[in-house]
């Protein structure tokens, strides 16, 4: 079994250092096969989201694993998302109490705000694109009840995920509980040096999403319907195809390696138990300094931006979307 590193968290917690994604995991079959080659392969780290609608079957196979003793609760790390359509002040604690019962759990490990805008949104195509509605929540009393979800019990630590600088330094001079954690898109093409900076600077452990570049986003634009759009082709990249040439790992433990030697957590998604393994084992190597500055050199900022959001058309528009608003 790999052995993995952990990441110190505001609070006192300990993060291990990669984790499993999970989002597109909906095919039961598929998912509980993933989940068992993970926690058999040493993952301990599993992070998922309310809109991921995988809450229950992770929380069926987790159970499995506490019940017949393999793995004690105190061992694992999960972490799921309050959705859009949580974010509203009366609704933080429905949703966290949701997800808790799906997953079967009595506590979370980190419970993060997944989006800085408030909508009635529930889920694509659960939602149609024409009735979606944008709402003016007031994200301060959205994390005042996060705080109370630490208080009560719920989840050990609470944080943020597609929140830009300017959205996470609100949170921070107005909180009376830090987010321990910030959640972004991370990976070779889309490095975020800035916002990666400021979290450890104020000591928020920084977790990348889709820390390969994703290379089924398009697959998953297309059940939404929309067009495809051009990817940032990470694993074919020559310069990291040459570097994992040298350090005798493959271009996926390459892209990996880079972001925790940035002191960075990614959470790479796969269902395929050979890539599960192998996304495992990247703590028995480190990239020497002149490889990771080629590797910085490949970072071609906001254009290579995967995630968008842009499947949720209005949400463009909202005064508090991420990625264009200064607020
Ligand atoms: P990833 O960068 O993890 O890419 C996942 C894709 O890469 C899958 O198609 C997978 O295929 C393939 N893959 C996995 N490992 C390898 C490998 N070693 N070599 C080649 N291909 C590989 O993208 P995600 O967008 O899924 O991001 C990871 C996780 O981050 C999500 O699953 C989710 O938990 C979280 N996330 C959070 C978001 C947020 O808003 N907070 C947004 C997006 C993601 P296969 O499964 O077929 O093996």
């Amino acid at each position: 079994m790999a052995t993995i590193a952990y990441k110190k968290m505001l609070g006192g917690q300990k993060m291990p250092a990669i984790g499993l994604g999970t989002w597109m995991s909906t095919d039961e079959q598929e998912l509980e096969r993933a989940l068992n080659a993970a926690l058999e392969a040493g993952y301990r780290h599993i992070d998922t989201a309310t809109v991921y609608f995988n809450e229950e079957l992770i929380g069926r196979v987790l159970s499995k694993w506490i019940s017949s003793g393999k793995i004690r609760r105190e061992e694992l790390f999960i972490t799921t998302k309050l959705p859009v359509a949580g974010v509203h002040e009366d609704r933080v604690e429905l949703f966290i109490k949701k997800s808790l019962e799906d997953l079967q759990l009595d506590y979370l490990d980190l419970y993060l705000i997944h989006f800085p805008v408030a909508s009635n949104y529930v889920g694509a195509p659960i939602t149609p694109p024409d009735q979606l509605k944008v709402e003016n929540n007031d994200l301060l009393a959205v994390w005042k009840k996060m705080e109370e979800q630490v208080d009560a019990g719920r989840t050990k630590a609470i944080g943020l995920s597609n929140f830009n600088q300017k959205q996470v330094e609100r949170i921070l001079k107005n909180c009376r509980i830090p987010p321990a954690c910030l959640q972004v898109e991370l990976h070779v093409s889309l490095q975020q040096k800035e916002l990666v900076d400021y979290c450890h600077k104020n000591d928020i452990v920084v977790v990348a999403y889709s820390p390969l570049g994703n290379p089924s986003y398009n697959n998953f634009l297309k059940t939404v319907g929309q067009d495809g759009k051009e990817l940032p082709n990470n694993l074919q990249n020559p310069v990291v195809k040459s570097i994992a040439n040298k350090y005798n790992k493959s271009p996926g433990q390459v892209l990996l390696r880079f972001l925790i030697e940035r002191n960075i957590v990614p959470i790479p998604k796969s269902v395929t138990p050979k890539r599960i393994e192998e996304n495992l084992n990247v703590f028995d190597f480190s990239l020497d300094l002149e490889d990771m500055e080629k590797l910085r050199e490949l970072d071609r900022g906001e254009i290579a931006r995967i995630c968008d959001f842009a499947f949720f058309p209005p949400l463009k528009n909202a005064p508090e979307y991420p990625f264009s608003s200064q607020l």
